[in-house]
């Protein structure tokens, strides 16, 4: 194996089953000492139950090192207190995968806040809270890997899953932030979308896609993500074996003449507006800020 985790300490969240318990089990194989949170709940996020201490046994059988926690990503103390307990018993956190998550679907019609509420809560601010409380350990020990859970309903919308992708997209937004103020402390910021049958797809995968579908095949892309050499602040698609990488892209755009910044022109000019050509990826807000500056510059020139 040539990309190892001897040394490191992982936190997965949401590794009692699917994806989680998947990335948890190849790192600890690959040397990682491995938190197992899970708060063992249904899939709509109520209830709880030792699903994390089953995949630690699993874990320890296999020949690696893990323990696990019961923590809700959604209460401050008991993730503080499991990152505590993380950096007491191995002194460091290196790699934290926001993994947790639940479901609500509904149509936006029917969703009641109460829906809305929760699911914002354990995605985008569990994420948020977990990754608060390992940003001053990896800042102190300059190294630090966060992999974020997105999804394609974040990124691209899904029918019935406003929350949701409100949510995943939200965490896409943390993680765009946090790589730029991580970076001086060499702590990468990743977020994977991942495609896989797991007990929140359990509706949508048939049978015969169910082996093609594995966890198991997101976890290279997830694994590479969190490693020594990892990349920063991409968005990258995983399922199936297959591998992509997302983008968000500014167009040219149009800038409207002095004396004629006007509804008319933004409709007389749309096909400009939105032309494809020439698009960029921005790294940050500030360099958008710089394109609209170069864009009226443009146009004095010219005028
Ligand atoms: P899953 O239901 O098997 O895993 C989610 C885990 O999170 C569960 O084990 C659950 O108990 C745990 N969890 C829920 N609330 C928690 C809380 N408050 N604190 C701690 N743990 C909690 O489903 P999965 O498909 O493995 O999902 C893993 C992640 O991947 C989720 O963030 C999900 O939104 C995301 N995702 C999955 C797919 C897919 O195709 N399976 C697609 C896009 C995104």
């Amino acid at each position: 194996m040539s990309i190892t985790f001897d040394g490191r300490v992982a936190i997965v969240t949401g590794a009692g089953g699917g994806l989680g318990r998947a990335y948890a089990l190849e790192l600890a194989r690959r040397g990682a000492r491995v938190v197992v949170n899970d708060l063992g709940g249904a899939r709509d996020g109520s209830g709880s139950s030792d699903a994390a201490a089953k995949v630690v046994e699993e874990i320890a059988a296999a020949g690696g090192t893990a323990i696990a926690n019961g923590a809700s990503v959604t209460d401050p103390e008991q993730v503080e207190a499991m990152v505590r307990s993380a950096q007491e018993t191995w002194g460091g956190v290196h790699i934290l995968i926001n993994n947790a998550g639940i479901l609500r679907d509904r149509s936006f019609a029917k969703m009641s806040a109460d829906d809305f509420r929760s699911v914002v809560e354990v995605h985008l601010l569990g994420s948020a809270l977990c990754t608060k409380a390992v940003w001053e350990i990896m800042r102190a020990q300059a190294y630090g890997r966060i992999l974020m859970t997105s999804s394609s309903s974040g990124l691209f919308g899904n029918f019935g899953q406003a929350n949701y992708g409100a949510a995943k997209l939200g965490i896409a937004g943390l993680a765009r932030t946090l790589h730029l103020e991580g970076a001086k402390y060499d702590i990468r910021v990743n977020t994977i979308a991942p495609t896989a049958a797991t007990r929140m797809t359990e509706d949508i995968f048939p049978p015969d896609m169910l082996a093609l579908f594995n966890p198991d095949n997101v976890v290279p892309a997830a694994l590479y993500l969190v490693s020594e050499d990892a990349p920063t602040n991409m968005i990258v698609g995983a399922g199936a074996g297959v591998v992509q990488a997302t983008y968000v892209t500014l167009t040219q755009g149009y800038a409207l003449p002095e004396g004629r910044r006007t509804v008319e022109e933004v409709a007389a000019n749309w096909d400009r507006i939105t032309d494809r050509s020439g698009e960029i990826v921005p790294q940050s807000g500030a360099e958008q800020a710089m394109t609209i500056l170069r864009a009226l510059q443009a146009t004095q020139g010219t005028s």
